[in-house]
């Protein structure tokens, strides 16, 4: 790449949540550019009837909190204030609420297009953050510094910058421009979305319900809206999309149950979302860093990829604030590979025990059944284990 190209200290690929996150995080010391191809009317993007709901845990709000964008989020976020896992047709039960973890809210619900909105207000508050429409297409590491070629509308464009973050999704183009190799696997599923209305109010109940077919997840969205995340195998998410909206329905209702009374699609349509799990080997390569799902893409079955992406976003913004205390290049080797140590031990961890809900409770063989039936009966006898198990899937662990 040759020319003048515009001067930053970090480029952020990539304007999801997790990299805007990111841009709301890291020290206002810094010159930061988020490019990004969407609009930010993200709204028209959502199919109508399944837009993704994501379920925030505690930890995650307090990261939103000081990222200045929960403000805006709170009045649309729904509290879970008990959960509810089971599996249809097998003993095995276990609730938790949130008076016996002593917090208000084990979590919180917000529709994805309410969250992007949140982030994108706050970016535009920062005078430091400048948004650029385009593509990120390339990449030269020129040893202090590195060149990012950008494509848009009318043609291409060149920053450069101290360092570039690939927060540009599962197909990230960062991550390849680095040289940074994958693995990968497609577990043969995919998420139906769709919004329920339920006949009797949730109050705050979030339910986790493992059936022969696949895990369905109901969470509470307004006061009798839940939004439905329903995991099947491929053909049969095909044939759940083609059903008429009160035939789907009905079919969510037998797997579910009666505990909300009848159950209705609260808008039309569904959306389907194939499942993939992409991890990039490295997390850090030059003068590049991978942060959410360009680090790795997780089956949704535990609700922990946005959360452990927020996660990698404040881990950066710590490191970047900490070259900034000490007047240094905030993309020096050294500080990008402890940025990649410190997120190791958490991603191994949510992989395990994502790996585990997804192995563990979507077969149907008998042993199999029998064993989650009881690890959820003790859990439900053993309430420091429970108390354990939440504090962990509330990111407070
Ligand atoms: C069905 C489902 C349910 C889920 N539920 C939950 C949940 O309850 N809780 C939870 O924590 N997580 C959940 N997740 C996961 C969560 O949605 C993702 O982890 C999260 O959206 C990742 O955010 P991101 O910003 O890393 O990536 P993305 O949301 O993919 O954003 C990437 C951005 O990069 C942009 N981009 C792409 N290419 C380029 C390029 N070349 N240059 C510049 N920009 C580019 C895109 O336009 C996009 O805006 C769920 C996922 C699914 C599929």
């Amino acid at each position: 790449m040759s020319g003048p190209a515009r001067a930053f200290d970090l480029v952020i690929a990539g304007g999801g949540p997790v990299g805007a996150a990111l841009a709301a995080l890291a020290p206002p010391g810094l010159r930061i550019a988020v490019v990004e191809p969407r609009g930010p009317d993200r709204e028209a993007d959502a199919p109508v009837g399944g837009e993704r709901a994501i379920a925030l845990a505690e930890g995650s709000r307090r990261i939103l909190e000081e990222a200045g964008a929960w403000r805006a989020l709170a009045p649309e976020a729904a509290p879970i204030r008990f959960i509810h896992v089971s599996q249809r047709g097998r003993p095995g039960v276990t609730r938790l609420g949130c008076d016996e973890c002593g917090v208000e809210a084990l979590g919180w619900v917000v529709p994805g297009p309410a969250l992007e909105r949140a982030l994108a207000a706050r970016l535009g508050e920062l005078e430091h953050v400048e948004r650029i429409a385009g593509h990120v297409r390339a990449l030269a590491d020129e040893g202090a510094r590195v060149r990012v070629r950008v494509e848009h509308g009318g043609g291409t464009g060149e920053l450069e910058a101290a360092l570039v973050v690939g927060a540009d999704g599962t197909a990230s183009r960062v991550r390849e421009a680095a040289g940074i190799g994958t693995e990968r696997w497609d577990y043969g599923q995919d998420a139906v979305l769709a919004t329920l209305e339920t006949a009797r109010p949730h109050e705050g109940w979030a339910y986790e319900r493992f059936t022969d077919e696949g895990p369905m997840a109901l969470l509470p969205l307004g006061p009798r809206r839940m939004a439905l995340v329903w995991t099947l195998a491929r053909r049969r998410a095909a044939a759940a999309l083609r059903l008429a909206d009160g035939d789907f329905a009905a079919r969510v209702q037998e797997r579910f149950g009666w505990r909300l009374g009848r159950l209705r699609l609260a808008a039309p349509g569904r959306a389907r979302h194939p499942l993939r799990m992409v991890r990039a080997r490295e997390a850090v390569r030059g003068r590049a860093a991978l942060v959410g799902n360009a680090m790795r893409t997780l089956h949704p079955v535990a609700g922990q990829g946005f959360n452990l992406g927020l996660r990698d976003a404040r881990a950066l913004a710590r490191l970047l604030e900490e070259a900034a205390w000490d007047g240094a290049d905030p993309g020096a080797p050294e500080r990008l590979a402890a940025y990649a140590r410190r997120r190791a031990r958490d991603q191994r961890r949510v992989l395990a025990f994502t790996e585990l809900l997804v192995r563990g409770f979507t077969s149907p063989l008998a042993p199999v059944a029998w064993a989650r039936g009881l690890a959820l009966g003790l859990l439900e006898l053993a309430p420091p284990a429970r108390r354990a198990l939440a504090r962990a899937a509330m990111g407070l662990a």
